[in-house]
């Protein structure tokens, strides 16, 4: 290294020193400039758009699966059932926000928008089965068995209606054939006019 850029290399460093000395002034004398938040007393505004925690209104949810399918980290998992309307009862709805990477393809596959971000982002814990969310309360093997009952109970309702109905088809039937011959008033007629 020649003289000449010892030289620059000390004026550089003097200058940007200077630079960086003067944001640091002008932040400590004016309170207008400063930026430290007294977090969590104070907080950010969360921008709109903001992709935080997911949840999902399972009253809404259609147990679909599309969001489980389109997840590229599968932090999404979900049980569900078909009930006796033939419509999917969810029994289990968990997101591993701790594997979650906020992208975004759940919420836009959703097809009854169901689930959504929120602006929620605090969330720490010393165990990694803490940050599963579980959307469902009740147990989903409980779900599962209450539904198998409707199920059930609904087929034999049908059953019963449909054997109902076969012997008021079968009465029907035997009534006609008890009924004597109906003769036409014409043919009667005829018959009448007919030489000995
Ligand atoms: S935001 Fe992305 S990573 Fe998180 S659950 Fe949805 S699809 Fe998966
Ligand atoms: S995509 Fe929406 S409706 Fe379908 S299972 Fe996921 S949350 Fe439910």
């Amino acid at each position: 290294m020649g003289l000449k850029e010892y030289m620059n290399d000390i004026v550089e460093a003097v200058v940007t020193t200077a630079k960086g000395m003067r944001i640091t002034a002008r932040y400590g004398v004016d309170p207008k400039e400063e930026v430290t938040l007294q977090y969590p007393e104070e907080r950010w505004e969360i921008p709109e758009g903001y992709r935080g925690f997911l949840h999902n209104d399972v009253k809404k949810c259609t147990a679909c699966t599309m969001c489980v399918k389109v997840c590229p980290v599968d932090c999404i998992s979900l049980e569900s059932v078909r009930g006796a309307d033939k419509k999917m009862v969810l029994a289990s709805y968990d997101i591993n926000i701790g594997r979650c990477m906020y992208c975004g393809l759940c919420v836009e596959v959703c097809p009854p928008k169901s689930l959504k971000h929120t602006s929620g982002y605090e969330m720490a814990s010393a165990a990694r089965g803490e940050l599963i969310l579980h959307f469902i309360a009740e147990d989903a093997a409980e779900i599962k068995a209450r539904v198998a009952r409707q199920v059930a109970e609904a087929a034999a309702k049908a059953a019963e209606a449909a054997k109902t109905a076969e012997a008021a088809k079968t009465a029907d039937l035997s009534a006609v054939a008890a009924k004597p011959p109906v003769v036409e008033p014409k043919a009667a007629k005829e018959e009448e006019k007919k030489p000995e």
